[in-house]
């Protein structure tokens, strides 16, 4: 099992955290602070803005979580209802919800009230929660703005901003949003900036925003590909539902999390393999937030084996150990590959990423092993034979079913090597796959999330406020 990157780490104990904190560290089972940790710790503890290259997995929430959780105890204040004294603004609900659980599992021997809030639920929950105090709130920027309209939440009392993941919220055309709410906030701040890229518009907001920031870049692009086992069947687009099905069942997957690049086609290979009784869904933007919602949970429970997902609507799935992703067909930015792997082999576990590259996807993938800097295993699957290629391998494949009428490919369940060894296809560059390798399937099982809006007080016994 992979970990995260800790070897030069010094101990939590060292870093100034306040005891209830340390003993929170304890109870979440850490040992040694992860590279962010160990640097961003300090920087934030101290008072100045903070800069991070961090991408999820890295550690990066406790990073900035456990030092607001220190500063805000150091400085009690009166609290004022509805008036947070730090606000974590995140791209997804999903990710808001996983970082409010974080504030709550660190700061869990503090009397402190953390509230999570987000746009596609009841608001009325949150109204409720809003009357009592909040000291940390994280928030997407849509709902915010909706309360800040409403005048149900007041911002004049913030001490600390973050903004987490800011590229994904750039991406999502939240900057408008996230300037309309930073001018609600007061000048006189700390503010942390955590983003897995640095494009030209992250430091223009960097250098709008940060006030002469430390910075920390502790993940290089491809840290999330060290921990995930890649590899590459070469497959025509025709027939890449017909491969995934069979691999599906070959490895016999059960949480897959796959990638198309649009919408339309979600929507068709779910419904392929559907139509394989392979339970499946799609979520994307056309998708109510409804049908997501459940598509998500259906997901993380187990009862949904396969969610298929464009890059935007995947941004705020996070499950832990999360055991396979597949690609369905290349992201032409390769960043985006990065992103995608990046949701499995989280901190301390190892994920599997397929890829299935048409001919016409040499180009994509080249420019994703320039970017990891490592070149991706072609590894072919036994069992599945390519319609076409039926007539030029006869005589390499004598267990191959009868080719049907019509011409559309059936899985081999004949043979079942498992060599490992990658094979190139033959034929110049072209899939004609029919291949032997087992890619790592994984047998993790799912770690649940549940998305609750409300506040919650973090002291342990202390009684839990507005949660629904
Ligand atoms: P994050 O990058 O914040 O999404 O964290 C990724 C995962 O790493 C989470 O599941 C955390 O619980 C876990 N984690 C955070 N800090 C540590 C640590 N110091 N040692 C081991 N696991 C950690």
């Amino acid at each position: 099992m992979s970990s995260p990157d800790i070897s030069s780490a010094p101990a939590f104990a060292d870093l100034g955290l306040a005891t209830p904190l340390l003993r929170a560290i304890q109870d979440a089972g850490y040992s040694t602070p992860t590279p962010i940790q160990a640097q961003a710790i300090p920087l934030v503890l101290a008072g100045g803005d903070l800069l991070a290259a961090a991408q999820t997995g890295t550690g990066k929430t406790a990073g900035f979580t456990l030092p607001i959780l220190h500063r805000l105890m150091a400085k009690p204040l009166t609290p004022k209802p509805g008036r947070p004294r730090c606000l974590i603004l995140v791209p997804t609900r999903e990710l808001a919800a996983q970082v409010e659980e974080s504030v709550q599992t660190y700061g869990k021997h503090f009397p402190l009230v953390s509230m999570v809030m987000f746009g596609g639920v009841n608001i009325n929950p949150q109204y409720k929660a809003l009357k009592g105090r909040v000291d940390i709130l994280v928030a997407t920027p849509g709902r915010l703005l909706d309360h800040v309209g409403q005048r149900t939440v007041d911002l004049s009392g913030v001490e600390i901003l973050v903004l987490d993941e800011a590229d994904r919220m750039l991406d999502m055309g939240f900057i408008r949003d996230i300037r309309k709410v930073i001018a609600l906030i007061p000048k006189q701040r700390q503010t942390l900036l955590f983003s897995a890229t640095f494009s030209e518009e992250i430091r223009t907001l960097a250098n709008t925003l940060l006030n002469n920031p430390g910075t920390v870049e502790v993940a290089r692009r491809n840290t999330a590909s060290e921990l995930v086992e890649q590899s590459v069947h070469l497959v025509p687009q025709a027939h890449k539902k017909e491969f995934l099905a069979h691999l599906i069942r070959h490895h016999n997957w059960q949480q897959v999390l796959v990638f198309t690049r649009t919408k339309h086609g979600a929507n068709k290979l779910a419904e392929k393999l559907l139509k394989d009784r392979i339970p499946a869904a799609a979520i994307h933007g056309n998708k109510s937030q409804a049908a997501r919602t459940r598509a998500l949970a259906q997901f993380k429970d187990g009862t949904l084996q396969v969610l298929v997902a464009t890059d935007i609507a995947a941004r705020g799935i996070d499950i832990d150990q999360l055991p396979q992703v597949v690609n369905f067909e290349l992201p032409n930015i390769p960043e985006d590959y990065v992103h995608r792997i990046g949701r499995t082999g989280r901190a301390g576990t190892t994920g599997a990423a397929v890829s299935l590259v048409d001919n016409e996807e040499m180009g994509y993938l080249k420019d994703i092993e320039r970017l990891i800097k490592r070149s991706i295993a072609r590894v072919v699957v036994e069992g599945f034979v390519m319609p076409e290629t039926v007539a030029a391998h006869a005589d390499l494949d004598d267990r191959r079913p009868p080719r049907p009428a019509g011409g559309r490919g059936q899985p081999n369940r004949g043979g079942q090597n498992r060599s490992g060894a990658p094979r190139k296809p033959a034929g110049e560059g072209k899939s004609t796959g029919k291949p032997s390798s087992q890619p790592g399937a994984r047998s993790h099982g799912p770690t649940r999330h549940t998305a609750r809006p409300g506040a919650a007080l973090l002291g342990s016994g202390a009684p839990k406020k507005g949660r629904d």
